[in-house]
């Protein structure tokens, strides 16, 4: 079994060394200069090959000259705009930005399957990539990096990805077959009304009226015209408008997302969504300005790709660390990936004793024994997938 090999008690902490020096220099969106050389360093010293598909993204090849298709394996790098409120040796030095989603740790845990793969190259029977990309948190690294042809040369035929989860004993793996995280669209509207005295209403367009049965009438789109068995959330996240309390506000501005599972859905929603907001606006006879900003597709993990990896971790990590896992409406752009070559994710437990409180916040402690969990899954699919 992969996960017993003695040679995890040495790359464990070497792996942890290197999450913690990351977590040290967190570093933001496609402006992660310095994660990419520390990855090149690395690699370097393991005698593996690589390039920069783009910018700051880094792709190296194991195996190329087994020739055949690729197994590829992707992790992020980049962090959050978080200030981190953690007492450790290691905590981020940089104010203001924290690895508060984990990236860290997955860098750290393709770098430590790396590691294993090189002491074990002669074993390989296909190519593998290693993909390290920037911007998950957005704008979006993997469609570039797609772009640029990390999935050619050679030819990827399955991809995973890991991601640490907060919601799982460290070293457990769960894995969702089919549907497995959501799609992301964010909108920004305006409802544009006419302002007049508070006193006389009916001179004026209450905009403040027109976004509240704006607000009220978006959720009937969730409760009454969506299957309850494929999942739609419509939330708006800030409202502003109105001058002072005896003025009917003219204007009135909110944001807010909409996350689906399926691409139907999803391309259901957005229009339902900008029907009902002109149609309330024309019922009060204001106008609404709507901008649509489409996210990350839906990440649809491949079936039958999905039972070998589960067949392949359970034997090589165990079955008794293995869990199927509930879908989460979450997004994540190796979803690109995944929309291109059978892909699913490997969701890693990082929870343990001083665990507080879970991904994207400003006291997330990870449990690092869970990384060896990780780098040993994405070493026994490329031994054995
Ligand atoms: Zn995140
Ligand atoms: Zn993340």
């Amino acid at each position: 079994m992969i996960y017993n090999d003695a040679l995890w008690d040495e790359i464990e902490p070497w792996m942890i060394e290197i999450r913690r020096t990351i977590h040290r220099h967190p570093e933001l969106g496609l402006e992660t200069p310095k994660t990419a050389q520390l990855i090149e360093g690395v690699l370097d010293d393991l005698g593996i090959e690589h390039t920069r598909p783009i910018a700051n993204g880094v792709k190296a090849v194991m195996g190329a000259h087994l020739g055949g298709e690729a197994l590829l394996l992707r992790a992020d790098m980049d962090a959050l705009p978080i200030l981190e409120n953690n007492d450790l040796p290691f905590k981020s030095e940089i104010e203001g930005r924290m690895h508060a989603c984990g990236h860290d740790c997955h860098t750290a845990m393709l770098l430590g399957a790396a590691r294993y793969l090189k002491a074990h190259e002669s074993a390989l029977t296909r190519p593998v990539v290693l993909m390290f990309q920037p911007a998950e948190e957005g704008p979006g690294g993997a469609v570039p990096m797609i772009e640029a042809g990390v999935l050619e040369n050679p030819k990827v035929k399955e991809a995973a990805m890991v991601h640490v989860s907060s919601e799982l004993p460290q070293g457990v793996i769960g894995l969702r077959e089919g549907p497995a995280m959501g799609a992301c669209d964010d909108f920004s509207l305006s409802f544009l009304g006419r302002g007049g005295h508070g006193s006389s209403p009916h001179v004026g367009i209450d905009a403040i009226y027109v976004a509240a049965a704006a607000v009220q009438a978006t959720q009937a789109l969730v409760s009454r015209e969506q299957d309850p068995f494929d999942p739609l959330v419509i939330s708006f996240g800030t409202i502003h408008g109105g001058f002072r309390e005896n003025v009917i506000a003219d204007r009135v501005d909110l944001t807010g997302t909409i996350r689906s599972m399926t691409p139907a859905t999803r391309a259901r929603a957005v229009k339902r969504f900008r029907e009902v907001m002109e149609s309330v606006a024309a019922t009060y006879g204001a106008t609404v300005e709507l901008t649509m900003e489409p996210g990350y597709p839906p990440l649809v993990a491949d079936i039958p790709w999905s039972h070998r990896v589960k067949d392949i971790l359970e034997s090589e990590i165990g079955a008794e660390r293995i869990q199927q896992i509930d879908p989460t409406l979450g997004v994540e752009d190796f979803a690109f990936v995944a929309e291109r070559v059978p892909g699913l994710c490997l969701n890693v437990g990082i929870v343990g004793d001083h665990f507080t409180t879970g991904l994207h916040s400003a006291g997330l402690i990870v449990d690092e024994r869970g990384l060896r969990s990780g780098a040993a899954g994405f070493a026994a699919l490329a031994l054995r997938s």
